[in-house]
């Protein structure tokens, strides 16, 4: 039986009750009125005592009760019991996520709507000077370096920043905002002083080896020209000699000169100026057919007189390099398309060969340095490994990407893609 059908059964025995008494003495309606003014009082000294131990917070074992009544403490005990549970759980998850947090070496810190400090790990401390008082504060308050307000003020967060530590100038950080919840932000930053300095050593040492390996390959080179011009005839085999000497010189020598205009892509500052691109195209395109031997073989379509700012001599070695693997990696006979045109978006630069082509799994594999796609090929074609990184780089630059598509044995299609905002 349940509490509700004992209480209905009870108040109907006391209605039985009160109809006989009342029946008997005639005093029927003045017992049902005491009968409902007592189940009132009751009720009311129930509540009452109810209100007294949740306004207490719950607290402990509920007083006794009897019906209906007994089984409302009851409830409302096991949903307190719960929750208290439930509390304690958080507060360990909770717990854990603060120690480990604190053990993160970056700093981490939660910022609210207004980029108000809402949390900060301990890490925030050192690596960005941020105190437990500085909680509530707006951050770009107490970071000002313009880089960082502008980041934050943009609201463009797919790319980090680099900037220095605000307590150590000699820290380099880099800062990541990622979003989430309603309004919420986690900033991220992260120590890349070692790194950084490792990448300068880096390039430091490729742009000196390369240097410095340039003299002696220039007077090697020039003693095997003179030794081959030599009036006194050679053996076949010092000729054939010699011969395999001058060629892997020259290999050299382009290595050494990719290896060095990588490194000054990586370390020199831009220099942008307006380029008159449809000249510079009828120029490469001049070039590149007298140096390959491969006269008539480029099409030029110049679909937009467009400039574009950026760096001459970048864009020529970049577009250059394109054109010459175009006309590496394709039949002798086969045209080479070159097409300048203007989308509603960018400025395209096209390359289209009807060459060998590359497999899909390769293409994101070629803009790597010194890779090279091991094609059995009739003719072995030489090459250094490093004209699409220097393109690849010439266009990071110039805030253009490479877009290829290629078929094999159909051919391929090299897409400089320029932001329409380089126009000029
Ligand atoms: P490489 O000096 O070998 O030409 P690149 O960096 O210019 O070096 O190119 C990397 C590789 O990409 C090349 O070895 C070649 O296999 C492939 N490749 C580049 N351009 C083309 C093209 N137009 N058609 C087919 N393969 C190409």
């Amino acid at each position: 039986m349940t509490a509700w059908t004992k209480e209905i059964g009870l108040a109907l025995l006391l209605l039985l009750a009160i109809s006989v008494i009342g029946g008997l003495t005639g005093f029927f309606i003045p017992l049902l009125f005491l009968l409902i003014i007592s189940l009132l009082i009751w009720q009311v000294v129930q509540i009452n005592r109810f209100e007294r131990w949740i306004s207490k917070g719950g607290r402990g074992k509920y007083p006794k009760a009897k019906g209906i009544w007994e089984d409302i403490y009851y409830h409302v005990y096991l949903i307190k019991k719960s929750e208290k549970k439930r509390k304690k759980k958080l507060g360990k998850i909770i717990d854990q996520f603060r120690k480990s947090t604190d053990a993160l070496p970056d700093a981490a810190v939660v910022l609210g709507k207004e980029d108000e400090i809402e949390w900060a790990n301990t890490a925030a401390k050192n690596v960005l000077g941020l105190q437990p008082s500085d909680r509530g504060q707006r951050i770009p308050n107490l970071i000002r370096f313009p880089i960082f307000v502008r980041y934050l003020k943009s609201g463009l967060f797919n790319e980090s920043i680099t900037m220095p530590s605000p307590t150590n100038s000699n820290i380099t950080l880099t800062v990541k905002v990622v979003s989430y919840g309603a309004g919420l932000r986690l900033l991220l930053a992260q120590d890349v002083t070692q790194l950084r300095k490792m990448e300068q050593m880096r390039k430091d040492f490729v742009a000196n080896v390369s240097h410095e390996l340039r003299t002696p390959l220039t007077v090697l080179k020039g003693y095997l020209e003179t030794l081959q011009e030599l009036d006194e005839p050679l053996s076949p085999l010092l000729s054939h000699s010699f011969q395999q000497m001058h060629e892997q010189t020259e290999r050299m020598q382009y290595l050494v000169d990719d290896l060095l205009l990588l490194s000054n892509l990586e370390t020199q500052p831009k220099k942008t100026h307006c380029v008159d691109i449809p000249a510079l195209l009828s120029k490469i395109c001049k070039e590149t057919e007298n140096l390959n031997n491969s006269a008539g073989r480029i099409e030029l379509t110049l679909e937009t007189n467009t400039h574009i700012y950026g760096d001459e001599q970048e864009l020529r070695s970049a577009f250059s390099n394109l054109l010459g693997n175009a006309l590496k990696y394709s039949p002798k006979e086969s045209k080479v398309q070159v097409r300048w045109q203007q989308t509603p978006v960018n400025l395209v630069l096209d390359v289209i060969d009807k060459g060998e082509g590359i497999a899909e799994s390769e293409i994101p594999r070629i803009t790597e340095r010194f890779y090279r796609i091991d094609i059995k090929r009739a003719n072995k074609v030489s090459g250094t490994g490093l004209g699409l990184a220097i393109v690849k780089h010439v266009l990071l630059r110039h805030d253009a990407r490479l877009v290829v598509t290629s078929e094999l044995y159909k051919g391929s299609t090299f897409s400089c893609c320029f932001p329409s905002e380089r126009a000029c």
